[in-house]
């Protein structure tokens, strides 16, 4: 129902042609020399200089960049001819009008998506019980006030968080998110879930890195080109918690296989 409530106040920009850069973490472009001649994704002109190229193949003259709006779910440059334009959410973030169309916006497309992850984790082996769980869609305020405490999280980028409330755990998920990104968070904050409930302690880098891995178990169930460049984006990412942790409990991964190294994790349990 907050969906529906905060989604009427979204600023829509049907028309944008460039917009501003955000701080987002995931935006990922490379700079190209220009040899050959040919026509900007954007305006369309030649490009006769250096030009960027986004994930998915978009080259736009290198000074759209700097007055450029990014879409936080997939990187791309928001322009009409790139993504037939895009919207801003009423707490800053970005988003494009091909990420819009799956937007998660009604309690059963999210029970669905529920289901689905507790569904795919249940297939390498990791077992969740929804009863004690309780999962909400919050604003990104809500979000940001229930991690005041946690130092490490990003207040700009956090999508999730799991909070042990009175032998409960309360799992809050920012709003407007893609069905991909929901389930990718829903899939990490239930990892810290099966954890909390099996009384295993690890390390901050070995707890985040092990939780990413629930994240990229959804991406690469889907294996789309949005799920293969979020990927890329986790494993490249140089956040010595998130980024390292997760390239550590990858390669434990690699090497053990999920039945084993779930043993190796219930076995190192403080019961
Ligand atoms: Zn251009
Ligand atoms: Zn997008
Ligand atoms: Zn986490």
């Amino acid at each position: 129902m907050i969906i529906y409530k905060v989604i009427y106040n979204i600023r829509t920009y049907e028309n944008i042609k460039i917009m501003k850069i955000i701080n987002f973490y995931i935006i990922f472009f490379s700079i190209i020399f220009c040899k050959v001649e040919m026509n900007c994704d954007i305006c369309k002109l030649a490009i006769k200089d250096n030009y960027y190229k986004d994930p998915w193949g978009n080259k736009y003259h290198s000074y759209h960049k700097k007055d450029g709006f990014f879409c936080n779910t997939c990187s791309r440059i928001i322009s009409v001819r790139t993504t037939g334009g895009g919207f801003q959410f009423n707490d800053g973030r970005y988003m494009c009008k091909l990420c819009q169309t799956s937007i998660i916006k009604t309690d059963k497309e999210q029970s669905k998506s529920i289901n689905s992850v507790i569904k795919l984790l249940n297939e390498k082996g990791i077992d969740i019980a929804l009863n004690g769980i309780d999962i909400s869609i919050v604003d990104k305020k809500t979000l940001q006030e229930s991690i005041i405490h946690l130092s490490n999280h990003n207040e700009e980028t956090i999508k999730g968080i799991t909070i042990l409330n009175n032998g409960k755990y309360e799992i809050n998920i920012l709003w407007g998110l893609t069905e991909l990104e929901f389930k990718s968070v829903l899939a990490h904050e239930l990892l810290h879930v099966w954890i909390d409930y099996n009384n295993i302690r690890l390390n901050e880098e070995k707890l985040e890195g092990f939780c990413n891995l629930g994240s990229a178990i959804v991406y690469k169930y889907y294996n789309n080109q949005l799920a293969k460049i979020l990927l890329q984006s986790m494993e490249n990412n140089n956040d010595p918690i998130y980024g390292k942790g997760y390239r550590y409990m990858r390669s434990m991964l690699e090497i053990h296989g999920w039945e084993s190294l779930i043993s190796i994790l219930l076995n190192n349990n403080q019961n």
